[in-house]
């Protein structure tokens, strides 16, 4: 962040946070607010993160949190300085975590910002197989105001913030969000350095397209762009290429296997996660998403496919 661009701005209460010391980059203070720069915060969101970007013109999310987290990260955020209305806030995904207290910002005034996958998935009833239940429609508050289908581009208290689609990499809508002039990146759950990748495969994610959506991010950033992961710490660039790696490697397995006929259970004795640089806490699960959404792409696992 230029140190000119923020006084321009005229951001009193930036000014002010500098002189705090919550403003040490890395430090967490006990409400669960990681500093991440002068002006981006990560906030605890019942599990997963926010990020916070503040300015004279109010704050932008992205995400919200997961239900009933609301208030308690409205008080977070009042602790933040400079303006503390929430201008817009970016949904990366439509799962619950990402967007539980929508309603509670847009009620505030805030912008809701999606892909229209994400819209549409928010505002009907569907099918959640690995919850074995049904989840209802989100009310008609919670659903995004401003939708899009490629990429945008805003800037809001002199930041440049730029957003685009990640096709079928998590969710069927998933997108990143770039802070361009602070060189923050955030990605929600197309990223995963703490829990198992998740492919939601009902949606249409899938691993071919998970590897390609991290291929398109690495275009984006640059060595020094930090990367905000839905869940878990905040990445640096070499710690998300790595995950990009090994995803490559995992997916050039599950086309051998699959290409055999395997099954998820076949794959697990085949020891198809051995040996990599991440251990996974339930590979079943991930292996079974990942051969339902190989399946549904099974023109695509190539050119020797019969
Ligand atoms: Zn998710």
């Amino acid at each position: 962040m230029d140190r000119r661009h923020v006084l321009k701005g005229g951001m009193a209460g930036a000014l002010t946070l500098w002189a705090s010391p919550l403003l040490q980059a890395g430090q967490r203070t006990n409400d669960g607010v990681r500093q991440l720069t002068n002006t981006i915060s990560i906030l605890d969101g019942g599990g997963s993160n926010i990020a916070a970007f503040s300015s004279a013109d109010g704050i932008v999310l992205v995400d919200t949190g997961a239900p009933n987290n609301g208030d308690r990260v409205m008080a977070a955020l009042k602790g933040l300085g400079g303006n503390p209305n929430v201008h817009t806030v970016f949904n990366t995904h439509h799962h619950l975590a990402q967007t539980g207290n929508n309603e509670a910002f847009a009620a505030a005034g805030a912008k809701i910002v999606a892909h229209d996958r994400t819209r549409q998935w928010l505002s009907v009833d569907h099918w959640l197989p690995d919850q074995d239940r049904y989840q209802k429609a989100r009310p008609k508050a919670a659903w995004p105001t401003d939708v899009f289908f490629n990429t945008g581009t805003r800037t809001i208290g002199g930041e440049q913030i730029d957003y685009g689609y990640l096709l079928v990499a998590h969710t069927a809508g998933d997108i990143y969000v770039y802070f361009k002039d602070s060189n923050v990146l955030a990605v929600g759950d197309v990223a995963s350095p703490l829990n198992d990748p998740e492919l939601d495969w009902i949606t249409g994610a899938w691993i071919g397209g998970r590897v390609s959506a991290m291929d398109r991010l690495l275009k984006i950033g640059n060595d020094q762009t930090r990367v905000v992961p839905g869940t878990g710490p905040v990445m640096t660039w070499a710690e998300f290429k790595a995950e990009r790696d090994l995803m490559e490697v995992v997916r050039l397995r599950l086309f051998k296997q699959i290409r055999q006929g395997d099954g998820p259970q076949d794959m697990v004795d085949g020891g198809v996660l051995k040996g990599l640089a991440r251990t996974w806490k339930d590979p079943y699960k991930f292996l079974y998403a990942a051969a339902r959404g190989l399946w549904g792409n099974h023109n695509k696992l190539d050119p020797d496919v019969v």
